[in-house]
């Protein structure tokens, strides 16, 4: 059932290795890729609406489902080919942009698949190959722009599987792209080394 997103709505995004990755670093370029095939300018990714998600696990159960599709797809590929839903970050909704230069962007709560599932549509108004790559790439970032630090998971999924982008390079993974914007990113040293942390990097200076 699709219900109104309102401006005191927090919506988060998925990390799913290797969408989001540059290789072997989360970066803000690849957090909204709008890379699909779109003959009609129109660009599509999704997110959760955290009204109807509010607890991390809640995120992380749908991530996990969105990498577990997508896995589904591509007939269980091992190894570097595998998606892995990495964590999560988290914007206000009233901060996102809704259009830009070439762009507006509409986001709907449908509910479609899961309850807390928000259609994110990227409407793109300018042709031409390259300026419509520009605009999805610009877009892309001035959404990311405002998406704060993640909160990293490994899933149960994913527990012993040693080609885990954690497995591979730490959870530090998902930080090293994103140092310029908070240079105080850091994980809390002192936590044991499970499942945990949910709740996120510390931060010394939070963005407000
Ligand atoms: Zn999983
Ligand atoms: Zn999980």
């Amino acid at each position: 059932m699709a219900v109104e997103i309102t401006d005191a709505d927090e919506i988060s995004r998925c990390i799913i290795f290797d969408r989001a990755f540059q290789d072997e670093i989360h970066v803000d370029e690849y957090l909204w890729r709008f890379d699909g095939k779109s003959p009609e300018g129109v660009y599509r990714e999704s997110a959760v609406l955290r009204r109807l998600a509010p607890t991390p696990d809640d995120v992380h159960r749908i991530g996990c489902g969105i990498a577990a599709i997508q896995n589904e797809r591509k007939q269980q590929p091992t190894g570097p080919s595998r998606r892995y839903y990495c964590g999560f970050r988290t914007a206000p909704y009233v901060a996102l942009p809704k259009a830009g230069e070439g762009f507006f962007i509409i986001f709907t709560a449908d509910g479609e698949g899961d309850a807390a599932h928000v259609d994110v549509a990227l409407n793109v108004t300018v042709d031409g190959r390259n300026a419509r790559a520009n605009c999805r790439t610009n877009a892309g970032l001035a959404l990311a722009e405002h998406f704060g630090p993640p909160a990293p998971h490994r899933c149960e999924c994913d527990v012993g599987d040693g080609n885990h982008p954690f497995s591979l390079w730490g959870e530090q993974c998902l930080y090293g792209g994103l140092r310029d914007k908070w240079p105080q990113l850091h994980l809390v040293d002192n936590s044991p080394p499970t499942d945990q942390p949910d709740a996120g990097p510390s931060l010394l200076d939070p963005p407000s």
